[in-house]
């Protein structure tokens, strides 16, 4: 299996390229905030817990989040690999899925980071705002929080996969095509 974690902080491009990397690879998509806003829409249980953290651009509690994905998980009985979407988001999280995917007899194949400066983050998440309606990329202090929890929170699951040797950061600064290849350049297929 191939099966992906695409980081980055919110803005990044990770939606983008995920988009794009399910076409080329047959890939399972699996993004939590993607999950967390269909429950929101839903008005289940789990979408008016999430919202209320969400609306305030901070993360959904690690036991939440992880009982999500594993309920997600199972719903896939043989995929040709996954993206990981938004997730890994906490070391705890990232050590949740090393083991639930051993439960499956499989592993996270690479990490692939895409980086992209603040400045140009705050940018891009009003124009998305603007144009997606999407609450938390409307407001300039939830966007301020949610890259604030990045810095806190996320950017320590760069290192646990570091030490596994799967991490490759790649400019996420350009033209979408320019990126997607740089990304295939690295999944090597
Ligand atoms: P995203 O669409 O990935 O930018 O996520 C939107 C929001 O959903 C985040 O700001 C968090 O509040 C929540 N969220 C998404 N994924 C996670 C996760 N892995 N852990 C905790 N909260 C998450």
């Amino acid at each position: 299996m191939l099966n992906i974690v695409l980081f980055g902080p919110p803005g990044a491009g990770k939606g983008t390229q995920s988009a794009k990397l399910i076409e080329k690879y047959n890939l399972v998509h699996l993004s939590t905030g993607d999950i967390f806003r269909a429950n929101i829409k839903n008005e289940t249980e789990l979408g008016v817990l999430a919202k209320s953290f969400m609306d305030n651009g901070k993360l959904v509690p690690d036991e939440v989040t992880i009982n999500m994905l594993a309920a997600e998980l199972d719903n896939y009985k043989q995929p040709k690999g996954f993206i990981f979407d938004g997730f890994p988001r906490t070391s705890a999280q990232a050590e949740a899925l090393d083991a639930l995917l051993a439960t499956k007899n499989t592993s996270i194949t690479l990490m692939l980071a895409l980086e992209v400066e603040e400045d140009e983050l705050r940018k891009r998440l009003l124009l998305r705002g603007a144009d997606s309606g999407r609450a938390d990329d409307m407001n300039p202090e939830v966007i301020q929080k949610r890259i604030d929890e990045y810095n806190a929170k996320t950017l320590p699951v760069k290192e646990y996969y570091q030490s596994q040797l799967k991490f490759k950061g790649i400019n996420g600064l350009g033209n979408i095509d320019d990126i997607f290849s740089f990304l295939c350049n690295e999944i090597g297929m």
